[in-house]
């Protein structure tokens, strides 16, 4: 093939292509159709021959970069040239070596002997020209002390205060037990644990203040617990104990006075008011059960225990005004009453001395029984009417009442006085003379018919069933007769009445006895 085909073939090629005829296209077209046709021109072997010439480095990025033509080939040498410079690049090494060293220096004195004795041994090294392999080492040992660095005995310090990794000065400059600076760091711990329990012992525990001495020393103690190793401050601190009891003290004296007070007042009342009230009455009742109910734990706070003494005393207040009140209203009460009763008295007595009726028996009493013989005695006086008196006595009534009560006792009187008055005409006047005797008073009769009439009430008497409270009662009678027309007088006739009776109950008793 000769070289005028090739340089047909090249422009062909170009055109096939769609390029440009350029000088640098038509170069690479003339080398690819060299190459092609199997041949070997100068030209397109340049970039091969000074290729050779460069350093391996260089080759791997003539390779990379496909560099095929010469112009390539030239534009790659001066872009490599621009980068090159090297006074900027030693200057530029010898300041990373210096920086590199300062940060060492720097470490030697950051208080953590392995890395202050890696960064000196590293710093010998950089001053001692050290190959690749020497600085990778190095470098290695480094990696080394960060991957195996502990900080965990940093946590040590948390009890004594915040840690901040980051800021140690911080940190350090936080913890209060480093600042007392002689003590050894145990005794440092143990000063400032005593020094917050004294502080804690000086605060008074009852009384409500802290007194100006006491809240001195308790401040001068916190900020410098080491101040305890100082044999002023045992004075101060004895002073200061001596000072909180004396505050504890008083308040308790003052709360106890208060309390004694109250309790005081409250007994006053208490007796007061049982003197003046029956001690039943239900507010007593309850306070005595709140009382009661008082236990240590709740009388251990004296400002309750004071309220509730007081609300009760004043309870017992308002209950003693309302007692007193209402006691004033009731003897008034009580006074209108009593002037009541007493004209009621009078009026029954009035109505007594006015009243015929005996209360128990509903028969005549004594003062009609009376007047009802006064007006006989008259018409007999004036009109000869005769008249018999009939004395009844209830045999051995004192053994009724004796046995069975005065209330049985009352029964039977009125039981008896119902017999007497079913026996007697409605003209008799039957009554009561008196206790348990009965008189009977029959107009225009004489000694027979007043003893028959007698007989009739004491057989009566004798049969009927006198009951009480389910028992049945043997009752007799006895009577004595007399009749007006035998004697001189009223009385004469009432005595020889009585004087029969007597001889009745002397004869045996339940019978009838008169002047024969
Ligand atoms: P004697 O057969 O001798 O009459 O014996 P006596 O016990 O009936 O006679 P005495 O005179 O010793 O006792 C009369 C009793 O009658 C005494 C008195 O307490 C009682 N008496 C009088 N009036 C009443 C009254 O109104 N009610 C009651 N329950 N008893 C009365
Ligand atoms: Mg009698
Ligand atoms: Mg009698």
């Amino acid at each position: 093939m000769t070289i005028q085909t090739i340089i047909n073939n090249a422009v062909k090629r170009l055109k096939a292509e769609g390029r440009l005829l350029t000088p640098d296209f038509y170069a690479e077209a003339f080398c690819k159709e060299v190459e092609h046709a199997k041949m070997s021109v100068e030209d397109c072997n340049h970039v091969e021959k000074f290729k050779n010439m460069l350093s391996k480095d260089f080759q791997k990025d003539l390779k990379n970069y496909r560099i095929k033509t010469m112009s390539e080939f030239v534009r790659f040498l001066i872009s490599k040239l621009n980068r090159t410079n090297p006074t900027q690049c030693s200057d530029t090494l010898e300041a990373q070596t210096i920086l590199c060293k300062r940060a060492l220096q720097v470490i030697t004195v950051l208080h953590n002997k392995e890395a202050a004795e890696l960064a000196k041994n590293s710093i010998d090294l950089l001053e001692n020209a050290p190959t690749p392999e020497q600085l990778d080492n190095f470098r290695q040992r480094w990696v080394n002390f960060l991957t195996t660095y502990d900080d965990t005995f940093l946590q040590k310090l948390k009890s004594f205060g915040d840690v901040d990794s980051s800021d140690l000065q911080k940190t350090i400059e936080n913890l209060q037990v480093f600042k007392a600076a002689e003590s050894s760091e145990n005794e440092t711990i143990n000063l400032q644990r005593i020094s917050k329990l004294l502080v804690a012992s000086f605060v008074p525990s009852i009384a409500s203040s802290v007194n100006d001495t006491i809240a001195n020393v308790s401040e001068k103690i916190t900020k410098n617990p080491a101040i305890l190793d100082d044999d002023n401050i045992e004075k101060e601190i004895k002073s200061a104990i001596s000072l909180r009891i004396a505050l504890d003290k008083g308040s308790v004296k003052e709360m106890v006075e208060s309390i004694d007070g109250v309790l005081d007042k409250l007994s006053l009342r208490l007796i007061d008011m049982i003197e003046s009230s029956d001690n039943s009455n239900a507010e007593i009742q309850a306070i005595k059960k709140e009382l009661e109910l008082y236990t240590v734990e709740s009388s251990s706070n004296f400002k309750i225990a004071h309220k509730k003494l007081f609300t009760i005393a004043v309870a017992l207040e308002e209950n003693t005004q309302l007692l007193s009140k209402n006691l004033k209203g009731h003897n008034e009460d009580v006074e209108a009453l009593s002037k009541r009763v007493k004209k009621l008295e009078a009026e029954l007595e009035e109505a007594k001395k006015e009243s015929k009726e005996d209360f128990l028996t509903k028969l005549y009493n004594k003062r009609a029984l009376d007047e009802f013989l006064e007006l006989k005695e008259a018409e007999y006086q004036r009109y000869n009417r005769n008249y018999a008196i009939v004395m009844f006595d209830l045999d051995h009534f004192k053994d009724v009442n004796d046995t069975f009560g005065h209330e049985a006792g009352d029964a039977v009187l009125a039981a008896f006085a119902k017999i007497l008055k079913k026996e007697a005409r409605s003209v008799d006047i039957v009554g009561r003379f008196g206790g348990e005797e009965f008189l009977a008073l029959l107009s225009d009769t004489d000694m027979q018919g007043g003893v028959t009439f007698a007989t009739k009430v004491l057989k009566h008497v004798e049969k009927a069933r006198f009951m009480y409270k389910k028992q049945r009662l043997s009752i007799t009678s006895s009577a004595g007769v007399s009749e007006r027309a035998k004697h001189v007088s009223l009385q004469a006739t009432i005595n020889s009445a009585d004087e029969y009776l007597y001889i009745a109950k002397k004869n045996g008793r339940n019978r009838v006895e008169y002047k024969k």
